[in-house]
């Protein structure tokens, strides 16, 4: 703990943390110790995580990087924080871990390039000219540049997998329901996820096995989601299988038409394609397969994120938590003046898309019509599952761009996330895993989906890739 603490303290030029205790960090790790010189110690106690800012915690404070939150401090632990933390009697089941700080992130986790933090852009330790991805781009960072083993994430529309590709880390977003949501402070509900993001399969699988738990109070917890994610690992696909060179002999990886067309860098399109040849090499069949709505998801996602945004975010009213503006006039002007100063510009942007689709008149034409499509781009899956058993693609269209460059234009951002909206819009597993680099030396990633539940399978192709 002491060790990342000193490198996060020499590595504040990534601008990854938002927060950190050293004093909290250090009491943590002293009982953390004490249950390792107990004999009570599970896999991993002791080891430190970094948490996005996204979870509360108690003791640091939690803002999701936006000024609306500056200084706030949560009275409880959400479930993310309390299973993978330091176990107590409120707390039993706790694996141990200590929490080094708060990671940076985009302001309530909307962004692609943790540009729209209210506490400046994350940069990537790969190249400090350019992003580190988002909104998870603090997680990301703090891991890639050694200022924490590994770190939590959450996945709305990409933000695991997209920063984890850009900084060269493996990320997973579970399947909807994995994971509580309880204390995670909400962008899109029916979409949020979170996830671990590391330096391999094998990390994730621990650290998300610790994860995730059913919770009562997230009504959307699954009931059966504790498991051993990491119990395929080191098998081959078909247990009968009895050619040690050829351990994914019987999976059938199905590579999407949809994701390699235009729009596609061709370095990243290369790194992919090798990646698939390697994966074929290991005993995977390569079937093509259709995911005919692909392009869609980009209105649908940016019609219904937003919508439930606007929900979500109506609870930042100037009353209950954070920043309250210092002179009004009355209570109208008082949740007026409090949100437009205490929100950024793209979160703005957000409420009003979201409450204008929402609108009576508006509703059935934009709203209905998205949750319609939302239906068929997981009917889609359904019927490429039928052809294979793992999904391979890119992560984004590109490596990670230069600081600024797509920043004034909010819809050639949305359009980064192409490859990752529809698997949240499914709820469908999904992670991201380093497969090569460019000409200048920027990490590119590759995304493997599966059917629902099928996270130890995705760890385990991954971990035989790496
Ligand atoms: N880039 C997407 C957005 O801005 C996804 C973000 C996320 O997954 N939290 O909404």
């Amino acid at each position: 703990t002491q060790y990342f603490l000193d490198r996060i303290e020499a590595g504040k030029q990534w601008n990854a943390y938002l927060d950190v205790n050293a004093h909290l960090s250090l009491e943590q790790a002293f009982k953390a110790d004490k249950l390792i010189s107990a004999g009570k110690a599970g896999k991993l106690t002791g080891i430190p995580v970094a948490h996005k800012d996204v979870f509360v915690t108690r003791g640091w404070k939690s803002t999701a990087a936006s000024k609306i939150l500056a200084g706030y401090q949560s009275p409880f632990d959400a479930t993310v924080v309390s299973n993978l933390g330091i176990p107590d009697e409120n707390n039993p089941h706790g694996a141990g871990m200590v929490c080094l700080g708060k990671t940076n992130m985009d302001e309530f986790a909307m962004g692609s390039s943790n540009e729209n933090s209210a506490y400046g852009p994350v940069l990537n330790p790969w190249n400090a000219a350019y992003v580190a991805g988002g909104s998870s781009g603090g997680s990301a960072a703090a891991v890639a540049a050694g200022l924490a083993p590994i770190a939590t994430g959450t996945d709305t529309g990409g933000s695991i997998r997209q920063p984890a590709a850009f900084c060269g880390l493996t990320g997973i977003k579970p399947s909807y329901g994995r994971v509580s949501r309880y204390g995670m402070i909400a962008y899109a509900s029916s979409l949020d996820q979170a996830g671990p993001m590391g330096k391999s399969a094998e990390d994730c699988a621990l650290v998300l096995s610790a994860m995730s738990s059913h919770d009562q109070r997230d009504s959307t917890s699954l009931a059966d989601s504790g498991e051993d994610y990491g119990r395929y690992l080191n098998q081959s696909w078909q247990e009968a299988s009895t050619n040690p060179t050829k351990p994914l002999e019987g999976l059938r990886i199905g590579l999407p038409k949809e994701f390699f067309a235009d729009g596609l860098a061709s370095d990243v399109a290369k790194s992919v394609n090798e990646a698939a040849k390697t994966l074929e090499g290991l005993g995977a069949k390569l079937v093509e397969v259709s995911l005919p709505k692909t392009k869609l998801s980009i209105p649908v996602y940016y019609v219904l994120a937003p919508a439930e945004a606007s929900s979500n975010l109506s609870r930042f009213d100037g009353v209950r938590y954070g920043h309250r503006a210092s002179e009004y006039k009355d209570l109208g002007d008082m949740y007026q003046k409090s949100r437009t100063e205490g929100f950024g510009a793209e979160v703005r942007r957000r409420i009003l898309i979201g409450t204008y689709v929402l609108c009576h008149g508006y509703y059935d034409a934009y709203y209905l019509q998205a949750q319609k499509i939302r239906r068929i781009i997981a009917a889609d899956f359904q019927a490429a599952f039928k052809e294979c058993d793992v999904i391979l693609g890119p992560v984004a269209p590109d490596v990670a761009w230069r600081l600024g460059e797509k920043s004034k234009d909010p819809v050639q951002m949305y359009l980064e996330d192409i490859y990752t909206l529809s698997t949240n819009l499914a709820g469908l597993p999904a992670m991201s895993a380093p497969c090569g680099f460019n000409a200048n030396n920027l990490p590119i990633g590759m995304q493997l989906i599966g059917n629902y539940f099928s996270e130890a399978r995705l760890l385990q192709v991954a971990h035989q890739y790496q």
